[in-house]
């Protein structure tokens, strides 16, 4: 790190820390920038800055957005009877895909996680129970990550909308555990849709 100007550096260690960005990649992203024009360097910091600042959780479904309620919540073809709990806002994108699904979503912003301290109150249950007892919503689908936490956080909340007269399904796994809603091909997650079990 020594061999780069501060400035150079500084670049290079914030980049690092993304994810995916290696030390490498890092350094020739960072050339890169230097090598673009001002302009273009500008509006890459503007965007970020920009999104950072416009971007915030929808108050009905957690999803991210610039306005509220999200431009999902708001649509009034979509079936109000129906929500589709994900992990994170790129799921809902991979769910959108498939074409199959036309309900509405909630985010949950992560899962239960006691090696991580990621009790059930920091993510986002609390403002999904209230819309259970709010709306006229008739089913849930757990479409969390069949992981090990993802598996634990379904059964939590199907646990919890039990005695909330709901009918509580869960994505069927013709998908591997351990792996990720987001890398998923459409038809492999609109068979998982269609074969959801009850809870
Ligand atoms: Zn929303």
């Amino acid at each position: 790190m020594d061999y780069y100007a501060l400035p150079i550096a500084n670049l290079i260690e914030q980049l690092s820390k993304l994810p995916g960005i290696g030390r490498k990649t890092a350094q020739r992203l960072s050339f890169h920038i230097l090598d673009m024009d001002s302009a273009e360097a500008e509006e890459l910091a503007i965007a970020i800055t920009d999104a950072k600042q416009k971007v915030h959780y929808c108050s009905i479904c957690c999803n991210l957005t610039d306005e509220d309620p999200c431009h999902i919540c708001r649509d009034n073809r979509r079936d109000k009877d129906v929500i589709c709990v994900v992990e994170g806002a790129k799921d809902i994108i991979a769910m959108e895909k498939t074409r199959e699904y036309k309900g509405l979503y909630h985010v949950l912003h992560g899962t239960i996680s006691p090696m991580e301290n990621i009790g059930p109150n920091e993510i986002s249950i609390r403002e999904l129970l209230n819309r259970i007892s709010d709306d006229e919503v008739k089913e849930v689908i757990l479409a969390i990550n069949p992981t090990v936490e993802g598996e634990a956080t379904a059964l939590y909340i199907a646990k919890l909308l039990k005695p909330l007269n709901v009918k509580t399904t869960r994505i069927a796994h013709g998908i591997p555990v351990g792996g990720d809603l987001e890398y998923f091909d459409e038809i492999t997650l609109s068979r998982a849709l269609e074969n959801r079990r009850e809870l």
